[in-house]
């Protein structure tokens, strides 16, 4: 195939504010750092970067498990991983569905030959622990696997009680962390979660491409107790396990650079604190919520069970999704989400993760979403930008 080399511009994508539900802007240092030079896999930098790279991820996973690693791929990959790993075919597996991660798990837990047990839940709510209980009464699964945020409604899930449900039953906990590590607390330890995924593009601000995970003492165990080998040999965290640990025995080339762009990512959120960057998070989304409603819009999820990191907004009734989207992207720069699956349409899905999460990007979207609505004979409410005012005031 012919080309002209001239019709190939400097990558060049302009300012944008990243408010989706990810990837949130990077902050410098971490391209920065993914710039430095690309050495060996087996090079003794690396090795120590690794190190580090493992220590920073225990910090944030609030664990001290050993098996605590970033795995190649996106946070689907951390999905993927863990239920390959965890589940054998004919296992029982507990899945909780209230969003389109959780139906995600569900496609996955079918193709590594798992017997799936659903507690299905409403899109927006939380699933009651209850209805988990009444689904195993009987039942011996291997593994429950709930969502923590899921992203698809902005619905935070309770876990304590759920933990404890699966123990009771002999089953480990595999929770989904993707919208929540970094912004949250995750309590991996002190919850008693056996298995924990997420991805380095949201609450942690790192370009996409590694998949943080966390395995306890009992879901090594049984990891090393399988009866089959892992269907996914570049999956498999016993050979990831022997890259990553002392033997450092090669399985795949490490993506090195990215490697460096997430120690420099953990790096600046254990510098800044897990208890303040958590309160951050809460205090830019409580303003975030108190502007949306001064306007007159409605959030989608009761105030209890809302997550900080992302905003579902319901869309008011006439609005044109897309043209509200379109025009917030070309006139202000900033990106926020569309509803996935059934919800198109009746929600907007604003992040505020990570670095994104900042009192200058919630003025920026409360003030950009008025003026469009108003410019598109919208009635909004006078005051959104005051009512956030009023929430960092009494901060
Ligand atoms: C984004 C997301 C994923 C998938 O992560 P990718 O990086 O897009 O592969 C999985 N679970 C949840 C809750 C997410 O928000």
């Amino acid at each position: 195939m012919d080309i002209d080399i001239h019709d190939f511009r400097d990558i060049d994508p302009g300012d944008r504010v990243l408010m989706g539900p990810g990837p949130s802007n990077v902050p410098a240092r971490v391209i920065q750092a993914m710039s430095a030079p690309c050495v060996g896999h087996l090079d003794p930098y690396f090795l120590s970067v690794m190190d580090e790279t493992q220590s920073l991820l225990r910090f944030l996973f609030q664990t001290d498990n050993p098996l605590t690693i970033p795995v190649s791929g996106t946070g689907s990959a951390g999905m993927e991983t863990c239920f390959v790993n965890l589940v054998e075919p004919g296992e029982e597996v507990v899945v909780g569905i209230n969003g389109f991660f959780g139906t995600r798990m569900t496609d996955i837990v079918r193709r590594v030959g798992g017997q799936l047990i659903r507690v299905d839940g409403e899109w927006g709510r939380a699933i009651d622990p209850e209805a988990v209980r009444r689904a195993v009464q009987g039942r011996s699964p291997k593994l429950f696997a709930f969502v923590h945020a899921e992203t698809s409604t902005g619905v935070c899930q309770p876990l304590e009680d759920i933990a404890s449900i699966a123990h009771e039953s002999g089953a480990l906990l595999l929770v989904d962390m993707v919208t929540s590590l970094g912004g949250m607390e995750v309590g991996v330890d002190s919850i008693g979660i056996d298995a924990a995924y997420s991805g380095t593009q949201k609450c942690i601000s790192c370009p996409p491409g590694l998949a943080p995970i966390s395995f306890s003492p009992a879901a090594v165990k049984a990891l090393d107790s399988r009866k089959n080998p892992v269907a996914s040999l570049y999956l498999d965290m016993s050979m990831l396990r022997s890259y990553w640990g002392p033997e450092r025995k090669y399985h795949h080339t490490a993506p090195i650079n990215m490697v460096y762009a997430l120690r420099e990512a953990l790096r600046i959120v254990a510098e800044e604190g897990l208890e303040e960057r958590f309160a951050r998070h809460h205090l830019n989304h409580k303003a975030l919520v108190a502007g949306i409603e001064a306007m007159g819009l409605a959030m989608f999820v009761p105030e209890p069970e809302r997550l900080p990191t992302l905003n579902a907004i319901r869309i008011p009734d006439g609005v044109d999704d897309m043209k509200v989207r379109k025009a917030l992207l070309n006139d202000f720069g900033i990106e926020v989400g569309g509803a996935l699956g059934d919800l198109k349409g009746q929600i907007w899905r604003v992040g505020l993760m990570g670095h994104s999460s900042c009192r200058k990007n919630v003025f920026t979207f409360l003030s950009g979403l008025e003026s469009i609505l108003r410019s598109q004979g919208v009635k909004v409410r006078a005051g959104a930008l005051e009512a956030a005012s009023a929430v960092y005031a009494e901060a």
